[in-house]
């Protein structure tokens, strides 16, 4: 976005007044396909319609289907696949300016930003066609990310949120073994960034390094984003998840004894092929007995050129949606009891916005846009975006929290 600016270009956010729309896609599981897909078909229709002039599209589903889409959408004029951002720039008629590269503009509020550590996956899972489109993992180098962070931080960025395919991967193929930990310790030694985040970790060998730069670094939230998609050995098996069901549980323990107050999300897939009642029935008493703080639930899509594509996909959408509705029906009540252990207590909330009678913040406890949120009403002090207040917690429900801001 900073080059897109710095070629003269205005960006905008809002595709009704744009002359051109750059649509980022994505192609990992069947929703998000059809989510791009339709994001496609009404921007061609603005087209048509004489109300914007060129519709580009990029990123995964565009890397992977190139020659489809070009096919079926020949009104789109230009397809690009992922991290194309100087071909891009020239089909607008820009430059990328070099001496930019490392610094952003955000499309969001300065204060929260995500850091992308590393591009590309080597784990072998049978259901997912990332590694196809993103390709094998790429670290980037910890002074180019940390001089990205001092960039940002100087630009009002207090919460860093790192994400790759696989984060604690971080540095195996640059420095010849994982150092995750070596990036933490690194970026929290900036000044301005107050909360680092770390999403999207790998259950399999999870680094002990991590898990002790997490227990021990201030900065570091005690929060843990850890995909464990099943518990079921047979099922994770044949995902090809490198983890069975007994590491998975060790794992799980060795957090709530070594992290603090450690709050831990995870999401899980159902519907997989080999996913018989009982193996099902195994998930659901999995969760209730691990009480995670938060879940997500994925229903399995057949992916072209994925290791499972020869299972087919013999479980009909309605039982996968009963199954994930199960699922997030026996997470309500453990979000609910998690979410209670916090009333009463004063928390560093991050105050963000403000919607009709409340501003809304998080806590360490809360991800952007897949976890809860503090609620505060606006009659108890004029108050920053941005910025940290305590706040003392009165209320909750399974979601969000309601508190005061106290001194
Ligand atoms: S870890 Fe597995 S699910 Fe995640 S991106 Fe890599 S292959 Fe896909």
């Amino acid at each position: 976005m900073k080059q897109i600016n710095c070629n003269n270009f205005n960006l905008i956010d809002d595709p009704n007044k744009a002359d051109t729309l750059i649509i980022n896609t994505c192609g990992f599981i069947e929703a998000a396909k059809e989510e791009s897909i339709n994001t496609i078909l009404n921007a061609v229709k603005q087209k048509k319609e004489g109300k914007i002039k060129k519709v580009i599209v990029a990123g995964c589903l565009s890397e992977r289907y190139a020659d489809d889409l070009k096919e079926e959408i020949p009104e789109v004029d230009a397809f690009f696949g992922t991290e194309k951002y100087e071909d891009i720039l020239n089909e607008i008629g820009g430059k990328l300016k070099r001496e930019l590269l490392g610094e952003r503009t955000l499309s969001g509020p300065p204060h929260t930003a995500y850091l992308k550590i590393s591009e590309g996956c080597d784990h072998p899972c049978s259901f997912c066609a990332i590694p196809l489109m993103r390709g094998l993992h790429k670290s980037k180098p910890i002074e180019v990310l940390v001089k990205e962070a001092e960039f940002l931080a100087k630009n009002n960025t207090k919460e860093l949120i790192l994400i790759a395919q696989d984060t604690t991967d971080y540095g195996k193929d640059i420095y010849g073994e994982r150092c995750l930990h070596k990036l933490l310790s690194e970026l929290s030694k900036i000044d301005g960034i107050k909360w680092i985040r770390v999403m999207y970790a790998y259950p399999s060998h999870f680094p002990q390094e991590v898990i002790k730069e997490i227990a021990e670094n201030p900065k570091i939230c005690n929060y843990i984003d850890i995909p464990l998609q099943h518990i079921s050995d047979s099922v994770l098996k044949s995902m090809r998840r490198g983890v069975t069901s007994n590491k998975i549980k060790e794992l799980i323990t060795d957090f709530r004894t070594k992290i603090p107050n450690v709050v831990i999300r995870t999401t899980f897939i159902v519907g997989y092929p080999n996913e018989t009642e009982n193996e099902f029935y195994l998930l659901c008493k999995y969760i209730e007995e691990a009480k995670f703080d938060r879940i997500g639930v994925f229903t399995f899509s057949v992916e072209e050129n994925t290791s499972s594509y020869i299972l087919g996909n013999p479980i009909s959408e309605k039982v996968k949606e009963e199954r994930k509705n199960k699922l997030m029906e026996i997470q309500k009540d453990i979000s609910h009891e998690s979410n209670q252990k916090i009333v009463g207590k004063n928390m560093d909330v991050l105050i963000e916005r403000q919607e009709g009678e409340f501003y809304v913040g998080r806590t360490y406890r809360d991800a952007p846009e897949v976890d809860g949120e503090i609620l505060i009403p606006t009659n108890t002090k004029k108050i920053i975006f941005g910025n940290f207040y305590k706040v003392k917690i009165y209320d909750c429900n399974e979601y969000d929290l309601f508190g005061k801001i106290v001194f």
